[in-house]
């Protein structure tokens, strides 16, 4: 690899574990399952733990495969920095951890995945204050900052409904008021759009989903862009002040999000997730055609109320998905007419899978409101724009053919 030159994406993360150096030849980094890391000099141990030369010490805090994957993630998102942990919860929970204390205020988007929905909930248990906005337009982010607002948070396009923030403009108001802009990137990838490009100061991304894409491993990410000036952060111990200003919160999410909270990412979860990573690219091009076939195909269809993907021409943000994003990601959803059964519809689908999960190389079915969405009622679904008949798709890779008919026999049926 010639270290100077820009390659694409792909190659990027094939070769990347080359550019370290390769252990034994093996082209793929080597899972090591070792807790502890040990040194023949005691010093150097002691040095280690100080943090005065590079190393590792404990599987909690870090491990080389690991470490590997963080480095390919890093590159896709071209952050200065990157953390992996057990899950995509295990991300943001780290922030929630790391970054909030009672009396911070969070301006978050009230279209949201519901487990970080319902670890907002926990935190206004524990004083902190979250408002949640239509994020869709700046201005309801704007209108609900106050002077102890903390952090930023939206997702990219909102799972169920496919909703999209706001996302440029919101980037240039954290910017203006020196707010950390936190953006959960999982229904684009990496592939599709980097949220440092709109300022993005941290960005989330559940690794289980498509960047993994088998799956077969959970894991979750947080990337610093280097685009927040963390100097502008008043909850920074001084601690984690020792290094440039650059590296100051990915220290303390360390320290506190990872080593504290303890969601480590464990070696073999890391091996499936950076072999599914070589081909990101590749899957997300098919499952992105094969969403854009299956939502024309739902749209046309008499039996069905609504159909939300951004790549249709209806969908509300659409003409800023097609500025922003390269396509229009994997995940769609659908309401069926009025008096039409969804169980009766899901039960007779023969290729796609009655199953949680996104980002699959399996195309995966759920009804919303009976799942998913269960929990929190029918009154904050409403609020979320998720109707009581909502059915969610997460598109694999099939063959495009064996998937339209597929939709299109169980629709006859109704
Ligand atoms: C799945 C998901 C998460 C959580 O990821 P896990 O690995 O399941 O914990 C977070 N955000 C979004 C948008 C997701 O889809």
């Amino acid at each position: 690899m010639n270290d100077k030159k820009n390659y694409g994406f792909t190659t990027t993360i094939l070769h990347s574990d080359r550019r370290k150096g390769i252990e034994h030849g093996s082209l793929h980094k080597p899972m090591h399952t070792s807790v502890a890391f040990g040194y023949s000099d005691a010093r150097q141990l002691a040095s280690v733990f100080q943090g005065k030369e590079p190393g590792f010490r404990y599987g909690r805090q870090g491990n080389p495969t690991v470490s590997a994957l963080e480095e390919k993630v890093n590159q896709m998102e071209q952050g200065v920095g990157t953390l992996c942990f057990a899950t995509g919860m295990g991300a943001i929970g780290a922030v929630f951890q790391s970054l909030l204390r009672a009396g911070s205020h969070v301006v978050s988007s009230a279209y949201l995945f519901g487990n970080t929905n319902s670890l907002w909930q926990t935190a206004a248990g524990q004083g902190i204050d979250v408002a949640f906005v239509d994020a869709t337009d700046v201005a309801h982010v704007a209108a609900a900052i106050t002077p102890q607002t903390r952090i930023v948070f939206v997702e990219t396009i909102a799972n169920p409904r496919t909703q999209v923030a706001d996302l440029k403009r919101i980037g240039e108001l954290c910017k203006e008021r020196g707010l950390l802009y936190i953006v959960d990137n999982t229904m684009t990838s990496p592939y599709l759009f980097r949220p440092k490009l709109v300022g993005a100061g941290l960005v989330i991304n559940a690794l289980t989903k498509s960047i993994g894409g088998h799956g077969n491993a959970l894991g979750g990410s947080l990337t610093d862009t280097g685009a927040y000036d963390w100097t502008r952060y008043p909850h920074i111990a001084d601690n984690y002040k020792k290094a440039a200003p650059a590296q100051w919160g990915l220290a303390q999410i360390r320290a506190k999000g990872l080593r504290d909270f303890g969601a480590s990412l464990g070696p073999e979860a890391a091996h499936h997730i950076a072999v599914g990573a070589e081909t990101l690219a590749l899957r997300t091009v098919r499952t992105n055609s094969n969403a854009l076939a299956l939502a024309r195909l739902l749209e046309a269809d008499e039996r069905v109320a609504a159909v939300h993907y951004p790549g249709l021409a209806s969908h509300p943000q659409h003409a800023i998905s097609s500025e922003l994003f390269r396509s229009f990601g994997f995940l769609l959803s659908f309401e069926l007419k009025e008096g039409i059964d969804c169980f009766d519809f899901l039960n007779r689908l023969t290729v796609a899978i009655p199953a949680s999960n996104l980002g699959d190389n399996r195309t995966l079915i759920i009804p919303v409101a009976h799942t998913i969405f269960y929990e929190m009622g029918a009154e904050r679904r409403a609020s979320m724009g998720i109707a009581e008949s909502l059915i969610r798709v997460s598109v694999g890779i099939e063959d495009e053919d064996d998937l339209l008919d597929d939709f299109a026999t169980a629709l006859e049926g109704c």
